[in-house]
């Protein structure tokens, strides 16, 4: 026997009380039993949003909510201000493409955050830009992007919008929506939410709501205006995903019950900790300058493959790690601390780093890390 560990950057394990609620027996979606969870999970996704105004939820997985947002509020041929700094940015840039709308990408350095002022340069020059989109946290590369500078400088343009990727974000740090004023806050079931994958959850500011009037791209499922409508009425348009929705319910009360404010400090301190036991390993972190608190991303040490340090973590220790993504394949390794995450999850992570970098026969002070680890821990 080999207990497995998901220490990827989702899905994430999902607490126990949670997948109970799920094995229950299937409610009717339009059955008076199921009016009170929707409307409980509709509360409870405002509070997790930090929005006073309707969450949307999809029976999709986190891609169905990026694609949803672009087909939703833009139109042919309007030009959207797109960061792209790791796969997620990248898919930003493609869905709107497949949409026809036009893009301009700032292209940032993989590990990089996005330099606010080039936004803002981008904005000044052309007026005509309709949507800026980006992740919170980018994590292909561990990056979380400057969401609230760039909010400011959205905010005061009347026809423009920004549509945020929250998917390792929300639930993860502090992102305010209408204390920001974000625009469009889309995340998944499958990351901070502790949930199996399915689920895609998209709110809407009121200038986002008004943008949707004239947005002229073919919609049919993803149709948000149909969603909020059925959402006034405490239903959704289509059958919804009604088990998700019951472990929602159980997740949604977890996360109230704990704080938001608790739940932001219980990822960073995960995240400090993770990224100063690497570092006593004498590793280095990829996104040293702007590091999200969902993941770390660390450089594979010298003459070593990332891909030997994921197959060990996999294959002899059952933990499931991620590597990188195209170029950074082989270069990286992503080591998630999200979700239904604790001490021990950084424990396990960091102590069987250090086995396997022993076994690679890589040149390190045995102890560091671990020590490290449960020095910031046990604070
Ligand atoms: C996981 C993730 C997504 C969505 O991926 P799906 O596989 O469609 O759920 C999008 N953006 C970011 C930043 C993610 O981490």
């Amino acid at each position: 026997m080999k207990k497995k560990y998901l220490l990827a950057p989702g899905p994430t394990p999902v607490p126990s009380s949670a997948l109970l609620a799920m094995a229950t027996p299937i409610v009717h979606h339009r059955a008076p039993e199921f009016a009170p969870v929707l409307k409980e999970v509709q509360e409870g996704l405002k509070y997790l949003f930090q929005t006073k105004n309707d969450v949307i939820m999809l029976a999709s997985s986190g891609t169905g909510g990026m694609e949803g947002s672009v087909a939703n509020l833009l139109s042919k041929g309007d030009k959207a201000l797109v960061v792209v700094g790791g796969k997620f940015g990248e898919r930003w840039r493609d869905i709107c493409n497949a949409y026809g709308v036009e893009t301009i990408n700032i292209d940032v350095t993989w590990g990089e955050a996005v330099d606010g002022s080039i936004v803002k340069k981008h904005l000044d020059e052309n007026p005509d830009i309709k949507a800026v989109l980006l992740q919170a946290s980018e994590t292909c590369t561990g990056v979380m992007h400057p969401v609230k500078e760039i909010a400011d400088y959205v905010k005061e343009r009347e026809n423009t919008v920004l549509i945020v990727d929250a998917i390792t974000g929300l639930g993860v740090f502090n992102l305010p929506m209408d204390d920001w004023g974000l625009d469009v806050v889309v995340t998944g079931s499958q990351k901070a939410l502790m949930l199996p994958p399915g689920l895609a959850f998209v709110a809407l500011s009121d200038k986002a709501i008004k943008m949707m009037e004239t947005s002229d791209l073919p919609k049919y499922y993803f149709n948000f205006k149909k969603e909020l409508k059925a959402i006034a009425k405490n239903s959704t348009a289509y059958t919804p995903a009604v088990s998700l929705i019951v472990g929602l319910k159980d997740i949604l009360s977890m996360l109230r019950e704990e704080g938001l404010e608790n739940v932001f400090a219980r990822h960073e301190k995960l995240a400090n900790a993770t990224r100063e036991a690497v570092k006593a390993l004498g590793l280095t972190l990829l996104a040293p300058n702007a590091p999200s608190n969902a993941l770390t991303a660390v450089n594979a040490p010298e003459g070593t493959d990332a891909g030997s340090i994921v197959k060990l973590y996999r294959e002899k220790y059952g933990i499931t790690v991620a590597g990188g993504q195209d170029h950074l394949k082989g270069k990286i390794f992503r080591l998630a601390h999200l979700g239904y995450s604790d001490t021990f999850d950084v424990v396990i992570a960091i102590s069987a780093l250090e086995m396997i970098l022993a076994e690679l026969g890589v040149d390190f002070e045995k102890g560091a890390g671990i020590n490290k680890a449960m020095e910031l821990l046990s604070k």
